[in-house]
């Protein structure tokens, strides 16, 4: 059985989102559901305002790398960015950098009201590259992913250009005029207190940056809605918790949790960012248990490298029409219950799949695939 609330938590369809993404902040307001309305352009939509916002003196250039027309976001940083440089904030993990589409997302105006609050790249930049040293400089459009990675690093996570009172005494950035003036003023001796601390943090960050997670040059994104489970397995009396694990490279997302539900109904849509290096998707179901150990329900693996290479083709010519481009023919070899076909419609490149489950009794398993071209 389906319950409608469970139904009702989804994501509607008519846009992509990564809220589910971030819902996993447990800090996160919950989703207002008024997606639909916000997409359209009305003077005071979400959407105007951030258009708004984009033309704003210093909005229109990458906070970090200075391309043209930034079409992304940190909603918790507050920037505008180049999709370059916007997968490098998604490589350094939501806890640092929560990236959003001003185009692809579907914004609420709260949303919006708490963006603007921290005052553009203007505002950003002053309180997060107060103090560049000589010996660093900042990327430019055409910099290497290296170059781009390292700076961002510095910026963000290791947060070395920042002087100390502007994470102390400024949790919201101060208008950039009184604030240069007063951190000028103490530049002095916050240098010293500045160096040690990035110092410290570039020592409590240095686990983290062995693993190269942030030197991954991004191709492209994923969009994944994990539409729904049938016939699951059993994990606890008579039923299952289950939720979904989807991972991509070092990227993990998850699908929130249906309780008492053997096909349960998660239409719930999760972004990915798409590595230079293809892997497969893996896709990974679990019971939730309170008091032990969460339980295996079965497992999948998707490759997505048609997928892709099907979206470059295309907008290599830009064709915009509806259109069949590939197919993953099921056979007794893989582990799809129908044919999954590539197709164009209206300009955006899918796939619909349905694959049993395995390693387990049980299963199947509905997803519907959208690669995003990277000019979005
Ligand atoms: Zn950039």
């Amino acid at each position: 059985m389906i319950t409608q609330e469970e139904d009702m938590n989804s994501c509607d369809d008519s846009g992509p989102c990564l809220y589910d993404l971030l819902r996993l902040e447990p800090n996160l307001p919950p989703r207002k559901t008024s997606g639909r309305q916000s997409k359209e352009e009305t003077p005071s939509s979400p959407q105007t305002r951030l258009n708004k916002l984009l033309s704003q003196p210093g909005n229109g250039l990458c906070a970090d790398c200075g391309s043209y027309d930034p079409r992304w976001v940190s909603l918790n940083i507050g920037s505008f960015m180049c999709i370059k440089c916007s997968g490098v904030h998604r490589s350094l993990g939501v806890h640092i950098s929560k990236v959003f589409s001003v185009k692809l997302d579907e914004w609420t105006n709260e949303q919006v009201d708490a963006f603007e609050e921290m005052g553009g790249n203007t505002a950003v930049n002053s309180k997060y590259e107060a103090y560049i040293p000589d010996n660093v400089s900042k990327p430019k459009p055409d910099a290497s992913i290296e170059e781009r990675t390292d700076f961002i690093r510095r910026k963000y996570e290791m947060q070395q250009f920042m002087i100390p009172d502007a994470s102390v005494c400024c949790p919201f950035p101060c208008k950039p005029s009184s604030k240069t003036e007063k951190h000028n003023h103490h530049k002095g001796y916050s240098l010293g207190l500045a160096f040690r601390n990035s110092w410290r943090r570039a020592e409590k960050s240095n686990k983290k940056s062995a693993s190269m997670a942030g030197m991954v040059e991004f191709i492209g994104l994923i969009k994944v809605n994990v539409v729904r489970g049938t016939n699951l397995a059993v994990r606890d009396m008579v039923t299952s918790d289950p939720y979904v694990i989807l991972s991509l490279g070092n990227q993990i997302v998850k699908t929130r949790v249906i309780k008492n539900n053997l096909n349960p109904v998660w239409n719930e849509k999760l972004m990915l960012s798409i590595p230079e290096s293809i892997p497969p998707l893996k896709l990974l179901v679990y019971d939730k248990d309170t008091f032990t150990n969460d339980d295996f329900m079965g497992e999948a693996e998707i490759d997505i490298q048609p997928l892709v290479t099907a979206a470059r083709a295309t907008e290599l010519v830009k064709m915009e029409d509806t259109m069949q481009l590939g197919r993953w023919v099921s056979c007794g070899d893989n582990t799809l219950v129908s044919d999954g076909i590539i197709n164009l419609i209206d300009g955006k490149v899918k796939q619909d799949i349905v694959l049993k489950l395995q390693n387990v009794e049980r299963g199947v398993l509905q997803i519907e695939l959208e690669c995003v071209p990277l000019t979005q």
